[in-house]
């Protein structure tokens, strides 16, 4: 079991030499140039040639032996309730189990499976800044999970989101899965939040389960929240029309959610590309929700939009870890100096038809994990959950 208990950080010094691939998190040049990444204090360092970097007296030093490296992926849409527990399947583990995966850093959408969640003001407060604090002071296999996101209620008026800020919650859960459904009463709160600093994200599309809502386009453009959430629905899609005017008619974030419509997802992908828009497109996998969690979730979003949408692989991992560092405002998802250490290590699967990673995700197969590093801590080497991968970083 390999869980770490508190957002420890590493002081020490953190060598990765011999990357194969550089993918950097960031869509103005996806793909960089260095085979060395030095970390200090869980942050990089230095990125560059072996030769111009100063690797010594390192505390680990990772020989990646030709694997590409990219930032530790980012899930834009989970439910977690707490822990690495979730009652949605009654399942433990998911969260651990999604690291190796890839998975570094989790956005909450709304602790919403709670048996017994509180719908009253100050229960619904009271249940988002418990679960702020908890998964700051605990991250399940190390996996970081931004939680603490309040679903909106009739009857919050604008000094609830000034406690909520001043409390420490910068996050809503996914708008319309409470009794704010309409879009003049979602503004309002929306812009409040936004007021004290506190993100936005709303549900689009069908009723996800028996209980949550209908959220078409007018409601979505008309609520502004910072992220249309699982845009392809969460399941059952917008119309195709109604997609389309949200990704024309506004600049908010475009969430594709695995736990959606699959057509949809890569139909907002098209969109965003035709708009010249690709930095709003973030991924997320819905998870834990009635398909269950899906450990390679955020892995599987991008070789099926890279391989059915016709967009380079190295695009996608942009919009699974730089894009949604921006628009959520981490300091991960991106190689740069100063941001989180946090790296996914992979190769091409063994037996992939692709002639080498990028190549196999365009042709829809699945990278093979072979190590996880947060805050420059190794969190897991080869991963029990992905394909076994042609090459594996060491530890030296
Ligand atoms: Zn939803």
């Amino acid at each position: 079991m390999a869980l770490a208990a508190g957002p420890e950080k590493q002081l020490g010094k953190l060598v990765i030499r011999n990357i194969g691939l550089l993918l950097t998190g960031d869509l103005a040049s996806p793909i960089g140039d260095a085979d060395t990444i030095v970390a200090e204090g869980g942050r990089i360092a230095a990125i560059g040639r072996a030769a111009d970097c100063d690797t010594g007296d390192a505390r680990v030093t990772i020989d990646a032996h030709g694997c590409a490296l990219s930032p530790g992926l980012i899930d834009s849409h989970v439910h977690p309730v707490f822990g690495d527990w979730t009652p949605r399947q009654s399942q433990l583990g998911w969260i651990e189990s999604s690291l190796h995966g890839g998975v570094t850093t989790m956005i909450s959408a709304g602790e919403v499976h709670l048996p017994g969640r509180p719908r009253d003001i100050v229960g619904l407060k009271a249940l988002a800044i418990t679960a702020q604090r908890a998964y700051a002071n605990f991250r399940p296999a190390g996996v970081k999970v931004v939680a603490g996101a309040p679903v909106l209620e009739q009857g919050m008026v604008e000094s609830d989101f000034a406690e909520l800020a001043a409390a420490g919650v910068g996050l809503l859960g996914e708008v319309g899965l409470g009794t704010v459904k309409a879009g003049y009463e979602a503004r309002e709160m929306v812009a409040w939040a936004r007021k004290y600093g506190i993100q936005s994200t709303i549900h689009t599309g069908g009723p996800s389960v028996p209980g949550s809502g209908y959220i078409d386009a007018d409601t979505v453009l008309e609520a502004d929240a910072d992220i249309i959430g699982h845009i392809n629905g969460g399941h059952t899609a917008l119309p195709l029309r109604q997609i389309r005017c949200l990704c024309e008619g506004c600049l908010r974030g475009i969430e594709i959610v695995h736990n959606g419509n699959e057509l949809a997802g890569l139909s907002a992908l098209r969109y965003a590309g035709e708009l010249g828009q690709m930095s709003r497109v973030i991924l997320g996998t819905d998870g834990p929700a009635g398909s269950g969690a899906q450990p390679l979730g955020i892995l599987r979003m991008v070789a099926m939009l890279s391989s059915l949408g016709d967009v380079p692989a190295e695009t996608m991992f942009c919009c699974a870890t730089g894009n949604t560092a921006r628009m959520r405002k981490l300091d991960c998802g991106l190689i740069e100096m100063g941001r989180a250490a946090d790296f996914l290590l992979m190769d091409r699967a063994q037996h992939s038809s692709g002639t080498d990673l990028l190549d196999s995700i365009r042709k829809g197969d699945l990278p093979g994990v072979g190590m996880v590093v947060i805050d420059g801590i190794v969190r897991c080497g080869r991963s029990r959950n992905t394909p076994p991968a042609e090459r594996v970083p060491a530890i030296v």
